[in-house]
């Protein structure tokens, strides 16, 4: 019964009525000042969410193509860059890097534990480091439930000068990311996350110290070449079609976030990410990650004595509710509750129900 399906999963994420009849609109003309002022509108919110004045790009593509985007706009070819990886969202990032040929250098940890923010700042405070022209990111790892810890790494990386590139597919409405006051310089996220939308969108925070960057960044580029966004985006444009519908559904929702609050938004995710793990532990099933570092979007658990896609599967067959699976060398080993974005109290209720029901 798919109509009835219940996403738990960190993406796609559910989608309110309210959303999916504004996207289920008539498109409108780009060039139109009905879309100019919604696009104007959806801005502005998104940098209220985002809790900042820098400049805030909307592309149309996926999470990834937001990540790309952060690359190729302000590095140049064989630039040093420092990348952080504790799971395959870190390791994309090096792939990213590799592809266009960067000089990477990475910082490791196991999948399940977090960053070690003192790793960075000896790789930042080393006698070879002046060159290190960015450091690179995820923050919350997605496919281990781990949050890094963003503030403490980046004031490392203020101190040394290079520019922080972050992916914040699943924190950025989830978690407070206050962009200005920690002095993030390019942020990068998806729409089918905390956005409350589906999937198409990416977003691009873009600091001054950024900018500076891409006057010489030499990496190839066009579709994602941000200049040409930034000068449409102060004409309340775009260079290229935007996602008109995806416009629309995003319209509808950073307005029933901005109905929320932002405070309300990141106590929702809190409060779910505290059940879920109360909930789990109650239920003698083991996490996958310390509670000091737990994502408040999904949270990963790794069964002992019965298998994780058997309970994936039963829970999918007869509750009607998909769970993630675990990604490379955690399949079949882990499960993933998503519960970010619109993900009520009612929503966990049912599905910690299931699971329950689903042990027995
Ligand atoms: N980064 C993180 C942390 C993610 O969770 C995801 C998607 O799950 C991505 C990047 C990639 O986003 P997309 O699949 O939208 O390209």
């Amino acid at each position: 019964m798919d109509d009835k399906l219940m996403l738990m999963i960190p993406g796609p994420t559910p989608v309110p009525e309210r959303v999916l009849q504004a996207m289920a609109k008539h498109p409108i003309g780009h060039r139109s000042a009905d879309f100019s002022a919604i696009f104007a509108e959806v801005t502005e919110n998104l940098k209220w969410l985002h809790q900042t004045k820098n400049d805030l790009l909307i592309l149309a593509g996926s999470g990834t193509a937001a990540m790309e985007a952060g690359i190729i706009n302000f590095l140049s070819t064989g630039d040093k860059v420092l990348v952080g990886t504790n799971g395959k969202f870190g390791e994309r990032w090096g792939k990213v890097c590799a592809a266009y040929n960067l000089d990477v250098q990475y910082i490791t940890a196991e999948w399940g534990k977090p960053l070690d923010p003192n790793e960075f700042k000896q790789a930042l405070e080393a006698d070879t480091a002046k060159d290190i022209k960015a450091v690179i990111i995820t923050h919350s790892e997605t496919s281990t439930g781990v949050i890094n810890d963003l503030p403490t790494i980046n004031q490392y990386i203020k101190a040394h000068g290079a520019l922080s590139i972050v992916d914040t597919v699943t924190s950025l409405g989830a978690c407070s990311v206050p962009i200005d006051e920690w002095g993030l310089d390019v942020v990068a996220s998806g729409s089918q996350k905390g956005y409350m939308i589906p999937p198409g969108l990416g977003f691009v925070s873009v600091s001054e110290k950024a900018w500076k960057a891409y006057e010489t960044a030499n990496l190839p580029k066009f579709y994602f070449d941000l200049g040409p966004y930034r000068k449409n985006a102060a004409k309340n444009t775009t260079p290229f079609t935007p996602a008109i519908n995806l416009i629309f559904a995003l319209h509808a929702a950073l307005g029933m976030m901005k109905q929320e609050g932002l405070e309300t938004l990141f106590a929702r995710h809190d409060r779910l990410r505290s059940a879920t793990r109360a909930a789990v532990k109650a239920m003698g099933l083991p996490l996958f990650g310390p509670d000091e570092c737990a994502s408040p979007a999904v949270t990963a658990v790794m069964p002992t004595g019965v298998e994780a896609e058997k309970i994936r599967s039963i829970m999918r067959k007869k509750f009607d509710i998909a769970l993630a699976g675990g990604q490379d060398s955690l399949k079949g080993k882990i499960f993933r509750i998503g519960h970010l974005g619109f993900v009520t109290d009612r929503d966990l209720l049912t599905a910690i129900a299931a699971l329950e029901a689903t042990l027995q």
